[in-house]
């Protein structure tokens, strides 16, 4: 069956992979339908730093970019725990937001091919097709089916049972607030960069983004922070148990974290952190969690299943590439569904972003080896020495061009 005959995918998950695959997918004349589970995705609030391989996505998907896709970041630059500048790094990159990029990518869709509220609860595969099953009762069939549904995919889940998001053995605290409740002095000091700090265990930073409605003026921004903590399974476990004593394995909404958690943090970091972070994170209504974790593939397609974005490969933030690989990996599974031979096009797909998802994923590793637990060898403490050199961190972490280092 050809394209002109208007092929049907069904897309599990609505945010980046599955987006970016819609867009792509549609411009080559498929017939398209989104299925997200959050009723409403519009707000995610992260921070996204951008560089030539974001922006090349985004051009291919149709995107007309903008001069101001965000905030402009002139470099990056590396305070000490008295909050001296020890250290700065030219690098001019635009930090955007989550949001911002999912409006763009919602505005090249039809809004009825995209449906909010819609959870996957199971496939059933047949001879040319496979058939969706949603929570809602609905079954939806299609030519193929694209699993973008994150690290934690319920359709990975059902066709590769065996493959899991692994626990790295850190998290994060993190906060996104408007830039007004940062005292002016602070702000000044760290407007303009993107601003790392070293402490034991992990390293913090902090960027301006866009506000809400992607507002870029002075005034109207936010400040986006992480603080990497290292942490093995039991502390994870105590942190996602809420008050009432319920586990939060998948992660812990924000509003069931125990404030005396928030307390000792704060206290944690009145002790480590340099006064300028110290003032944000204070500032901070409601600082939340996030676990990291990895996942790598050993097979990406399943009949007609194929798995994209997070739900394939999740590297460490670090890397700050997950929207860009998404991205790729739409394109280049839309590319194969149109070859001449299709099913041999996804074999060679598959094969191809196996490796390229391993090569993101090691890269993350190298990256956060100074992070979580202690050096298993010394060749893991060498790495992790390497890396947490300031000059290093700041040089490498979310780099304006990863490519170079994915090669290795
Ligand atoms: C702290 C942090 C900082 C980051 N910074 C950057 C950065 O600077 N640059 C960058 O490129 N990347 C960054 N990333 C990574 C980036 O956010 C992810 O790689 C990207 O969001 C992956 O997109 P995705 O669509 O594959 O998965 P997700 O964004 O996780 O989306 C999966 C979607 O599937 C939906 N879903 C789940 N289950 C079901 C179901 N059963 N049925 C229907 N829908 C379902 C979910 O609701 C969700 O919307 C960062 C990540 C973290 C944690």
């Amino acid at each position: 069956m050809g394209v002109e005959q208007r092929q049907r995918v069904a897309i599990v998950g609505g945010s980046m992979a599955g987006l970016f695959a819609a867009v792509f997918l549609r411009r080559r004349g498929f017939r398209v339908d989104v299925y997200e589970r959050a009723p409403d995705l519009a707000d995610r609030g992260a921070g996204i730093v951008t560089h030539d391989l974001l922006y090349d996505a985004l051009r291919r998907a149709g995107v007309t970019l903008r001069p101001d896709m965000g905030i402009r970041s002139v470099g990056r630059m590396m305070l000490d725990a008295q909050g001296d500048v020890i250290g700065t790094y030219d690098m001019p990159q635009i930090m955007t937001s989550w949001g911002l990029i999912y409006r763009f990518l919602r505005e090249q869709l039809p809004a009825d091919c995209y449906h909010p509220g819609v959870s996957l609860g199971g496939i059933e595969a047949g001879r040319a097709s496979a058939t969706a099953v949603f929570d809602n009762g609905e079954r939806v069939e299609a030519d193929w089916v694209v699993a973008a549904d994150g690290v934690q995919s319920t359709l990975r889940g059902l066709v590769a049972p065996e493959v899991g998001p692994m626990y790295c053995g850190y998290y994060i605290w993190r906060g996104l607030i408007d830039e007004t409740r940062v005292p002016p002095a602070v702000l000044d000091e760290l407007a303009g960069r993107l601003v790392f700090g070293m402490a034991p265990g992990g390293h913090w930073l902090g960027y301006l983004v866009a506000g809400p409605r992607d507002e870029l003026v002075v005034g109207q921004r936010r400040y986006n922070w992480a603080w990497y903590r290292s942490g093995d399974e039991s502390v994870l476990r105590e942190l996602l148990t809420d008050a009432s004593g319920r586990h939060h394995p998948a992660g812990i909404p924000h509003d069931r974290i125990r404030s005396e958690l928030r307390d000792a943090m704060r206290a944690e970091a009145a002790r480590l952190l340099s006064p300028q972070m110290q003032t944000v994170i204070g500032a901070t209504p409601a600082p939340f969690l996030q676990p990291i974790y990895e996942l790598g593939s050993e097979r990406l397609v399943f009949g007609r299943v194929a798995v994209i974005g997070d739900a394939a490969f999740t590297a460490r933030p670090h890397v700050g590439m997950g929207v860009s690989k998404a991205a790729d990996d739409a394109a280049t599974l839309a590319e194969a569904l149109c070859a001449e031979n299709p099913e041999a096009a996804v074999e060679a797909w598959e094969t191809q972003r196996l490796g390229y998802g391993r090569a993101v994923l090691d890269w993350g590793r190298d990256l956060g080896s100074y992070i979580g637990p202690p050096p298993r060898d010394a060749a893991h403490r060498a790495k992790a020495e390497y890396y947490q050199r300031p000059e290093v961190l700041m040089s490498v972490t979310a780099a304006s061009d990863p490519a170079p280092f994915l090669s290795s």
